[in-house]
């Protein structure tokens, strides 16, 4: 019987299929090799719980060498992937830029589809796998390349910026992409007076009052961040008026408007470092309150946070499963490869003469 292991195994059943090919005992040699990362977890996770986590922490890392793997992993994994098993960490952006640097020949994305299309992308003749690939995304499910091509119809001409929260075969038919660091700047680079911007209504309407360009969009929007309301900013005001609220701008407009600072996930993460609220509630996805939380030191973070079905997919037994048998990987096919690399190297070509 072929024995797989995903996001609906049940752990005992995951743990013991696991336990054919691994000793996951905890041991003292793996409670000595594992104890610099408990450090940085251990506001997050129980003592109770690390004998669970550490074994797979430690063959994780011993397979990567092993493998010659690099595990890069998205702010919103849960710390014990985020401080335990990954090599590089950041947002879309930095992991994209990240994904043209590395040495490996083995990628495995700790993050959604879109996100290991993009490595792909970016590392044709590289192996890139996912070890979950229903990890998925609302916004990236939200939109065809046929429904691109239709809309470049009805706007003949209008430059196409689209989000890299999509599929290879989106991006494939549009001009440029663009992250949540770097929409207004992309959308400000970009040739013209208007700018179609797929897929995230929410994004393009917050770019919009940033930039003088007019900008059609899309219906999509994320599922984690379309929740918050205005009304739960003023709550959390209410319950902790001395904190700092900051969110992501895929919320709506008038969340965004509500609170103190708003920007992608790496914008929020250099925000609380440079200025070191004594509290904050970050408004986005609940793991990467907990991330920034184990490397920041005298700020209390608040929850006011929701969290993503599809990053959490991804776990420490099925990343060890992947990197066991090299699976899932992924293939895009070859005929839109070019078309949807240059999407993504326009924008992290664009990114860099920001400055
Ligand atoms: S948080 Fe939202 S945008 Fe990010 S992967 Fe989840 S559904 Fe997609």
């Amino acid at each position: 019987m072929v024995q797989t292991i995903n996001a609906i195994t049940p752990l005992d059943e995951a743990r013991a299929i696991l336990g054919q090919h691994f000793d996951l005992k905890f041991s003292k040699a793996i409670e000595r090799a594992t104890a610099p990362v408990y450090d940085r977890v251990r506001d997050k996770i129980p003592e109770i719980e690390w004998p669970f986590y550490a074994p797979l922490i430690f063959e994780i890392n011993r397979l990567k060498k092993e493998k010659d793997a690099v595990i890069l992993a998205h702010n919103y994994q849960t710390p014990q992937i985020y401080h335990g098993v990954a090599d590089i960490v950041g947002d879309s952006l930095q992991l994209a830029v990240e994904a043209t640097k590395v040495t490996q020949q083995v990628i495995v994305q700790c993050g959604v589809h879109f996100m290991a299309e993009t490595s792909k992308l970016l590392n044709p003749s590289k192996t890139v796998l996912i070890p979950d690939s229903r990890a998925g995304c609302s916004l990236a499910s939200s939109i065809t390349a046929e429904d691109v091509i239709a809309m470049r119809k009805m706007y003949p001409g209008v430059p196409v910026v689209t989000y890299v929260n999509t599929s290879a075969a989106v991006k494939a038919v549009t001009d440029v992409c663009c992250t949540s660091s770097n929409a207004v700047d992309i959308v400000n680079r970009v040739e013209g007076d208007t700018v179609i911007m797929i897929p995230d209504q929410y994004l393009a309407r917050n770019t919009a009052k940033l930039t003088h360009k007019k900008i059609i969009t899309w219906a999509g929007s994320c599922e984690v961040h379309e929740t918050f309301t205005a009304d739960d900013i003023s709550e959390l005001r209410h319950a902790y008026p001395t904190a700092k609220i900051i969110a992501h701008p895929e919320c709506p407009p008038e969340v965004i408007d509500a609170v103190d600072f708003a920007g992608s996930t790496a914008a929020m993460i250099d925000w609380v470092k440079s200025t070191k609220p004594p509290r904050v509630v970050m408004v986005t996805e609940c793991s990467m309150s907990d991330n920034v939380a184990s490397e920041t030191t005298g700020v209390d973070f608040l929850r006011g946070c929701n969290i993503c079905p599809h990053m959490k997919r991804i776990n420490l037994e099925n990343v060890l499963w992947s990197l066991h048998t090299m699976s899932e990987e992924i293939t895009v096919p070859e005929e839109i490869i070019p078309a949807a690399r240059l999407a993504v190297e326009r924008m992290i070509e664009m990114s860099r003469k920001r400055d």
